[in-house]
């Protein structure tokens, strides 16, 4: 049996990232993971680069250009005659992109000596892992001093809507559309509703999101919020609030959905449907119970604050401990157990996990939100700029959105930054190392920012917490 100082069980964000760390600090590691694409072939990076943050990316970013060219490009006077959209070319390059990213991982992992093994990985002992690989009809037990648990999460299903990735899609059917349906319904109007709706609004689609909760993306600042909803809204995107979904049939390839809103039940026909209801801890298959790993009632595996699970030499980590479902924070989380592993000591702050939600404008935010710091009874101030203002949003064309800073009254300590606008999702960076740096919104005011940029945003909206911004 092969033995090592580092299991890994998972090749995502969190996984991977984990045992390039281990390895980099001298230790004997494996990574095992199971993920097949569509053509049957094994590839590696987990959700995010297979089916999550990356493929969805290329094609927010493919029909972001469609957009540009159908509302702003006569505006910059470039003229374009019969515009024509090729669906399945966009999927082949989002195909290409996560092919060459996930072949990058694989790269990665043999130049830092780390073992692969592909297969579903189950628990024969608290110390050996089996790896068994149907396809290719092989299975073998690893040893492990340690394991780390990353195996990620998987969308969940609602009983009443079937999955079958035809006419009933999760993220992942998604994703993969060869061209835009005339009628889209989506259930969920979390990250990956809105996200999933753009894209297929910008294509062609008419789209209607149904949520079952009064609020729009309730995580965010409601400022910030109020302000997206009348965008994506004067986008075309048709939120309807407070539409929870009961039932859904499909017959002749047209779905019928039956929701219920303000007391009444409402149907609505839609080409097809996306499922996007959230995601749930993936364990089915590492025979948990065997080696007593506890999970909570929701599912996620249970850890300390050192990630250790239950079971003293089993360490859990990424969205498999729920928490943030975002890749940079299980890889965050697979750097911290590693260097624990090779004694040192690594800690890391959840409180500045980024959040980015991919619509256009962006929407970014770090930190608290003002309806966080009224129920924890802090004293704040607010400091707010519009992108309207700025001289290089205006060049851009790119005028919607806005900045929030939320600073403590007491000594002025940023406490959250909040950011609605283009590119939102690269500004925030600078809002994360002003948190981490516990710095005042008077540190960001003093520190001088490139001029023309949308990062002066942030320093007018720094200013503007002492009432002192210069271009409103
Ligand atoms: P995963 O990426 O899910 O990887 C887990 C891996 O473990 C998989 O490869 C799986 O095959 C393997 N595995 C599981 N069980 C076993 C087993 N028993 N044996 C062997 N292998 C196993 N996050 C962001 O930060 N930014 C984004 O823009 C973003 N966009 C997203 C868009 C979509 C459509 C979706 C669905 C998700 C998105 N996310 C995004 C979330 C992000 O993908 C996840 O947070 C991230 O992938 C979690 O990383 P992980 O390593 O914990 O798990
Ligand atoms: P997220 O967890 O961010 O992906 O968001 C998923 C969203 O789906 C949440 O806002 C839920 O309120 C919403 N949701 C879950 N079930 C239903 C349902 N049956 N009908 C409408 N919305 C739902």
């Amino acid at each position: 049996m092969k033995e090592y100082d580092v299991v890994v069980i998972g090749a995502g964000p969190a996984g991977y990232v984990c045992a390039i760390r281990c390895a980099q600090l001298g230790m004997k590691v494996a990574c095992i993971d199971e993920w097949v694409n569509s053509k049957g072939k094994s590839t590696l990076g987990g959700t995010c680069l297979n089916v999550g943050c990356i493929p969805s990316k290329a094609l927010l970013d493919s029909s972001h250009h469609v957009h540009f060219l159908h509302e702003q490009a006569k505006e910059h006077g470039i003229k374009i005659g019969n515009l024509e959209i090729d669906v399945p070319t966009m999927q082949k390059r989002k195909d290409k992109v996560v092919q060459v990213l996930t072949g990058g991982v694989a790269s990665l992992l043999k130049k830092n000596k780390v073992d692969v093994h592909i297969g579903t990985a189950s628990f024969s002992s608290h110390n050996v892992v089996s790896v068994k690989n149907n396809s290719m009809g092989t299975s073998e037990e690893i040893r492990g001093e340690h394991i780390v648990i990353a195996s990620g999460s998987i969308p969940i299903d609602i009983p009443i809507a079937n999955v079958d990735q035809k006419t009933i899609l999760d993220s992942t059917g998604a994703l993969s559309l060869q061209n835009a349906p005339k009628r889209l319904g989506i259930i969920g109007a979390g990250v990956i509703g809105l996200e999933m709706g753009s894209v297929w609004k910008r294509l062609g689609s008419e789209v209607i999101i149904l949520e079952a909760i009064a609020e729009f993306l309730p995580i965010a600042d409601s400022t910030i919020t109020k302000e997206a909803k009348k965008i994506l809204t004067k986008q075309g995107l048709d939120i309807r609030l407070s539409s929870l979904v009961k039932d859904v049939s499909v017959s002749n390839d047209k779905v019928l959905v039956k929701y219920e809103s303000g007391g009444e039940e409402k149907s609505l026909e839609v080409d097809k449907l996306i499922v996007a209801v959230g995601r749930k801890a993936n364990t089915t298959s590492l025979n948990l119970e065997l080696v007593n790993v506890e999970t909570d009632e929701k599912g996620y595996v249970k850890t300390d604050e050192h990630w250790q699970t239950s079971v003293k030499n089993i360490y859990a980590i990424g969205d498999v401990i729920g928490g943030p479902m975002l890749a940079h924070k299980g890889s965050e989380e697979g750097i911290a157990v590693a260097e624990l592993l090779d004694g040192q000591h690594a800690v890391m702050n959840h409180d500045n996990v980024p959040w980015v939600i991919y619509t256009w404008p962006e929407i970014a935010w770090a930190g608290k939100t003002e309806q966080e710091c009224k129920e924890s009874n802090i004293k704040y101030k607010v400091g707010t700029f519009p992108y309207m203002a700025l001289g290089r949003a205006r060049a851009m064309g790119d005028t919607e959105g806005m900045f929030k800073i939320i600073s403590d009254e007491a000594n002025d300590q940023i406490l959250g930054v909040h950011i609605l606008g283009a590119i939102a999702s690269e500004l925030i960076s600078e809002a994360v190392v002003a948190l981490e740096s516990e710095l005042s919104s008077e540190d960001l005011a003093r520190t001088i920012h490139a001029h023309p940029s949308l990062a002066e945003g942030l320093h007018e909206a720094a200013l503007a917490v002492d009432e002192r911004a210069i271009h409103i």
